[in-house]
């Protein structure tokens, strides 16, 4: 509309989070199973998350209490005003403390938490507005619990649906027992999402470094969840199934499908099955890649030509955007052509999403 705003970016984010109330399952899951959800504790120092009798998680307060800051952290309504300050218009929403339901080994438990977030998700936050894109976590301990609560959450509106990255014991995504899941969600049309950090401990490494050293171990399992999909031929076989991999960069994609491409020329004599595509060609159609301020995100689109790159805030996450998502858009896209930053900020995802088109300037 006027001159004041033409220096404003919007973006639809490819990566966001809802922030569930901490007595959520406590209150909502049966009884025999209300004491083992996921909850938080604190002492003046550390902020502590346990599930099932374990403690998942210990960090600093401060560090928990920056990841949830944003006025509309746990408010819906807020969260419009926030988003409509920040110059996000939709939002794809992933859990933040159900995050760790995914570290969950009892099936039961695993089923009934997923099922109290997912049905948390639909009615707190998402039928508020239809910028707010949920998505439903998944049980990943059976391929027919799976199943059942997707087909339960495509008929409530979901249009995403999220398993662990690092996938349980013995059931690893290259294994044929997931195809079920894969041919459902295929069906359904919904998005197979994975968001980093999810299904193993995030201190995978201690001492010197680790905290960086930590940062960047949560991005390496998702790119094994492409590696394996790809080379096991599921995504051949269910060729509309498209993945996301949330929070992890979007410039090793490139690099993944050149290293697949080169493993099947040289070694694909050997490999079992046979695929009917390079690699490349299987990853470039279907694989999606969401970032928040890498550099290499931009050229991964526009020299390298790989086409799902979708940006994403992290909302409202220590990692993400908040407060300096502007900033963060003009870095990435002054210089950068208009047809690029529209792919990034909001081709890719509106090619995944259907939210209403932008009503605000
Ligand atoms: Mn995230």
């Amino acid at each position: 509309m006027m001159a004041e705003h033409d220096d404003k970016l919007w973006a639809n984010s490819g990566d966001s989070h809802a922030m569930e109330p901490a007595d959520l399952w406590a209150r909502n899951l049966p009884k025999a199973l209300a004491e083992r959800g996921p909850t938080t504790s604190r002492d003046e120092r550390m902020e502590t998350i346990h599930i099932d009798g374990q403690v998942v998680f210990r960090t600093l307060a401060s560090f928990f209490d920056g990841g949830a800051s944003a006025p509309g952290t746990r408010d819906p309504h807020l969260r419009l005003v926030d988003l409509d300050e920040e110059g996000v218009w939709g939002q794809l929403m992933f859990p933040s403390l159900g995050l760790w339901v995914t570290l969950v080994t009892d099936p039961e438990l695993s089923r009934e938490c997923i099922r109290v977030y997912n049905d948390w998700l639909l009615s707190e936050m998402m039928s508020v507005s239809p910028r707010l894109v949920g998505v439903a976590m998944l049980p990943a301990l059976s391929t027919e619990d799976a199943v059942a609560e997707l087909a339960r959450v495509a008929a409530l509106g979901y249009q995403a649906v999220m398993l662990p990255c690092t996938a349980p014991e013995g059931r690893g995504y290259n294994d044929e027992v997931w195809d079920p899941l894969w041919a459902a969600a295929e069906e359904a049309g919904v998005v197979m999402s994975f968001h980093v950090g999810t299904g193993a401990s995030p201190k995978a490494i201690r001492g010197s470094g680790a905290v960086v050293a930590n940062y960047v171990e949560t991005f390496i399992p998702g790119q094994r969840v492409v590696t394996h999909l790809t080379a096991c031929g599921a995504l051949e076989r269910h060729p509309e199934l498209r993945v996301l991999i949330a929070e992890g960069g979007a410039s090793w994609v490139p690099s993944l499908a050149d290293r697949m491409d080169e493993g099947w020329r040289q070694h694909g004599a050997f490999a079992m099955p046979k695929l009917t595509k390079l690699p490349s060609e299987t990853i470039f159609g279907q694989v999606y890649a969401s970032f928040q301020h890498d550099r290499s995100a931009v050229p991964a689109f526009e020299a390298m030509g790989y086409p799902n790159v979708m940006w994403g805030d992290d909302y409202p996450h220590m990692e993400g955007t908040y407060g300096h998502t502007q900033k963060t858009l003009h870095e990435l896209f002054d210089g950068t052509s208009e047809a690029t930053r529209r792919a990034i900020t909001e081709g890719t995802f509106n090619r995944l999403f259907d939210v209403p088109a932008r009503t605000v300037t």
